[in-house]
């Protein structure tokens, strides 16, 4: 049996959340995203809501697969030789 890896991607955007999702695709993978903001900011829907048409926002359920957890923080540090990140919560 395949030994399992936990991937952190940082950062909830447009590349985030397709990295995120493109991952839950490897059953040997589980993904964590890490967003500062709750909500995916559909940047190119911006100019809305400055128009007051759109709230450019969406619920991260809606963009994200079903396997990839979501923690809503940022990120300090990123230590590499330990495998592992520091939040800002933290
Ligand atoms: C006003 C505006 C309008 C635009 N309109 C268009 C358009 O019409 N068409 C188009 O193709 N492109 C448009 N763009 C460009 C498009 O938004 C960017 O190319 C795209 O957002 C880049 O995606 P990304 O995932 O690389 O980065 P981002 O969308 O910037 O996502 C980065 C994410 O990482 C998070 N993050 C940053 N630091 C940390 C940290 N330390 N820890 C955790 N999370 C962190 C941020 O909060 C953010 O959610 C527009 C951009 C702007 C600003």
């Amino acid at each position: 049996m395949p030994q399992n890896v936990e991937v952190v991607v940082i950062g909830g955007g447009y590349a985030g959340v397709m990295a995120a999702n493109r991952l839950t695709q490897r059953p040997d993978v589980t993904v964590t995203l890490v967003n500062p903001r709750p909500h995916f900011v559909e940047r190119i829907r911006l100019h809305q809501l400055v128009g007051g048409s759109h709230p450019a926002v969406v619920d991260y359920r809606k963009v994200l697969a079903g396997g990839v957890g979501l923690v809503v923080d940022s990120v300090q540090r990123i230590d590499a030789a330990e495998r592992g990140v520091t939040l800002s919560a933290a």
